[in-house]
């Protein structure tokens, strides 16, 4: 299969490259979209390092072309899938305490992690998640992210008729603003990128805020 490699600091390479193998408690998914996120920027500019080559993405869709033996779930064949390709080992104090997303073995060497950028990935059945066949492939790819996003509100106890303030309209930010607005906030929105505050004004901001004029 074809996969987008990164082979050192500063250069990704498409190269021909084995598809994985799947083990019985696996399922083996055709990648539809991939997103960039920024975890992907820092391995590319060299700022985070995990082990060189890689196959990184990690905010990915794609459709189940076979499933293991040992899987229990009801995945079939066909189903189309968003997927969480950060795996966690389930093993450590964080992953045993419900904090999954610290877990301390996550981008250890032979943990096999991201792999968004391949046609094709074997992952637990834990990590994929059917999606509704009113949301595209293009949009699953954004589950991973909006997740994020949900989380993070959640966890400052946002509720009806709350006013948020984000600062920054990134694609992160972007997406906060729907959430909150999702949840019900009014959403206040600062940014010095004229375009981006534009965008969150189209997005339903209640207010934009320029900090710098
Ligand atoms: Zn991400
Ligand atoms: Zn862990």
């Amino acid at each position: 299969m074809k996969a987008g490699v990164l082979v050192e600091t500063g250069r990704i390479e498409i190269q021909e490259v084995e598809c994985p193998v799947m083990q019985p408690n696996q399922i083996l998914v055709k990648v539809k979209n991939c997103g960039i996120c920024t975890l992907e920027q820092r391995l590319y500019r060299g700022n985070m390092k995990i082990y060189y080559p890689i196959v990184p993405g990690h905010e990915a869709s794609g459709e189940v072309v076979e499933v293991g033996s040992d899987v229990f779930g009801d995945v079939k064949k066909g189903d189309r899938v968003a997927l969480d390709l950060v795996l966690r080992c389930g093993e450590c104090y964080y992953c045993r305490t419900g904090h999954s997303n610290m877990c301390q073995n996550r981008f250890k060497k032979g943990v096999r992690i991201l792999g968004g950028f391949g046609e094709y990935l074997a992952v637990r059945a834990t990590q994929v998640y059917k999606i509704p066949d009113s949301v595209s492939f293009r949009e699953a790819a954004f589950v991973e992210p909006v997740a994020c996003c949900i989380r993070s509100l959640k966890k400052i106890g946002l509720s009806l008729a709350d006013d948020v303030l984000i600062l920054g309209a990134g694609p992160m930010g972007l997406m906060h603003l729907q959430v909150a607005r999702a949840m019900g906030s009014r959403v206040f929105v600062s940014d010095p990128n004229t375009k981006r505050l534009e965008k969150a004004g189209s997005l339903g901001a209640s207010l934009t805020i320029d900090p710098v004029h």
